[in-house]
């Protein structure tokens, strides 16, 4: 459903020149979850952006069922980082001035929604919060809501570039199960990108990025619930 082909990318000019991504070739099936593990500098975030649309690959091949991404023309690429992309972030990235229920329909607005915002909120945990600003919520109800803004457009692909890197454990654990429970209930296809190893037993597959390059990559036969994770 996702397929990474060849891609490369480099930073910086002559002697600065930095060669970030190698070559790097991988899939996701649909409606599966993808957990990204590697070393801080190997490449990870860079991936996203380029799969997310946001950067550009010096060669490779982005393709979404079946679509290249490089022959997007701009509208039809804002079309999808619009509608077809969710992109959850380590910080949350909430807009201070608005509320829950507001910064979720953020997300809705971008895409006309397809999902009932109300029900999405009793999805999230986030109803008894809907009113509030972000600056009344915890580090986990602010991660919720930014997977709610990102999930309620129901996203083809859900990018979650370390989404527990600023919570504890049982905030993490819980966020980890939210995500867990959005794929089940709207079938998403899911990136996560971690430090954490835990994580990878609640993937599908698993996929090792080193220095810009895939080490390992392997289908998790094992998975095991997110609820059941320990580290
Ligand atoms: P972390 O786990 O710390 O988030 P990462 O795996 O996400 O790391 P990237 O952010 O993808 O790593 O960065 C990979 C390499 O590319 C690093 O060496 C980084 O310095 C470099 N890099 C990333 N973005 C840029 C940029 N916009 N300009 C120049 N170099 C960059
Ligand atoms: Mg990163």
């Amino acid at each position: 459903f996702l397929e990474i082909e060849k891609i490369n990318k480099y930073y910086g000019e002559g002697e600065n020149r930095n060669h970030v991504l190698k070559d790097v070739t991988t899939g996701v099936e649909k409606g599966k979850i993808c957990v990204l593990l590697g070393p801080s500098g190997s490449g990870k975030s860079t991936l996203l952006n380029i799969i997310g649309g946001i950067d550009e690959a010096d060669g490779g091949n982005i393709i979404i069922d079946g679509a290249k991404l490089e022959d997007m023309k701009e509208k039809q690429l804002s079309l999808y980082r619009r509608k077809h992309l969710g992109y959850v972030f380590q910080m949350y990235n909430l807009i201070p001035n608005l509320t829950v229920k507001e910064n979720i329909e953020v997300g809705a607005y971008l895409s006309d929604s397809p999902l009932d915002l109300n029900e999405l909120l009793n999805t999230l945990g986030l109803w008894e919060h809907k009113d509030k600003l972000p600056n009344q919520l915890s580090g986990g109800q602010q991660q919720r809501t930014a997977i709610g803004r990102a999930i309620v457009k129901n996203p083809d692909i859900l990018i979650c570039d370390e989404p527990t890197g600023a919570l504890d454990y049982n905030t993490s654990k819980e966020i980890l199960q939210l995500i867990e429970k959005v794929n089940k209930q709207y079938g998403n296809t899911i990136i996560i990108v971690t430090h954490n190893d835990a994580i990878k037993n609640m993937a599908d597959k698993v996929v090792h990025l080193h220095d810009g390059r895939i080490r390992k990559e392997y289908d998790n036969e094992n998975k095991i619930p997110a609820e059941q994770l320990e580290w």
